[in-house]
């Protein structure tokens, strides 16, 4: 539902908590984050409010990680306990990912993907384009591309964020029908679900139109076609009003 991925100079987990704490108007039923860390790609996620998430986090030192991404979810796809709450990660744990919507495909590829030997641990749809996006990596052997391949093969709605263990201060993000814009910064860039996510870091944003991918770092931004990878000239829009 809530959706926010940072990669800067700043601590990144409580950014991405307060960004989602911006984001709460929206409603939800369960929060998570991850973020890399001593080379691991870490996944902390709650039921219920953020507060059980921040309670969850308090024990841990979360403060190294410098890029990572929230999510709070409205689930469509299986209950709204701690395992279905989001990022979830493929199989092998190299990616994670955020979703906001509905894959509607997500049985047949499922199947697929589990006679492939992928495994799953949610009844989510969000889970089985994880395993898509690592297989497509495998397939074109880069994750922009295996995220274009996999993304190809879904039918439905989404704002997707894909975070990989090997590349961590990388995100990517893309959307079909669901809200997705690019905060851009100095020395940092973010992507969200809403402009009220970044917009205490920066006023100039970019909108993602359906069919188009985000590839942020802390020093550069780009925007691609999907399906080609070909870059896409977009207009830094300067936001005016205040939350
Ligand atoms: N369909 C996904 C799920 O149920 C995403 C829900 C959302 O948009 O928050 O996990």
């Amino acid at each position: 539902c809530g959706i926010i991925g940072y990669t800067g100079h700043r601590p990144a987990v409580p950014l991405i908590i307060e960004g989602l704490r911006s984001l709460e108007y929206r409603g939800y039923d369960s929060a998570g984050v991850a973020f890399i860390q001593h080379k691991d790609l870490v996944t902390v996620r709650a039921e219920g409010k953020l507060a059980n998430l921040e309670n969850k986090l308090m024990g841990m030192n979360v403060s190294i990680a410098t890029s990572g991404m929230g999510h709070t979810r409205w689930a469509t796809h299986g209950i709204p306990v701690e395992r279905n709450a989001h990022p979830h990660m493929c199989s092998d744990g190299s990616l994670a990912i955020i979703h906001n919507g509905i894959i509607e495909n997500y049985q047949p590829l499922k199947n697929e993907l589990k006679a492939l030997g992928y495994t799953f641990c949610s009844e989510t749809d969000t889970e089985v384009l994880a395993n898509l996006i690592a297989e497509g990596r495998k397939q074109t052997g880069a994750l922009d591309k295996g995220i274009s391949w996999a993304l190809q093969r879904v039918e439905g709605a989404y704002a997707v964020v894909v975070y990989a263990l090997d590349m961590p201060g990388v995100i990517f993000g893309a959307r079909l029908s669901s809200p997705f814009v690019l905060g851009v910064g100095q020395g940092e860039n973010f992507v969200a679900s809403d402009i009220p996510a970044f917009l205490p870091y920066t006023r100039d944003a970019v909108f993602l139109e359906n069919g188009e991918m985000a590839r942020i770092e802390a020093n550069s931004w780009q925007v691609l076609d999907v399906k080609t990878l070909e870059p896409i000239e977009k207009q830094v829009h300067h936001i005016q009003w205040d939350v």
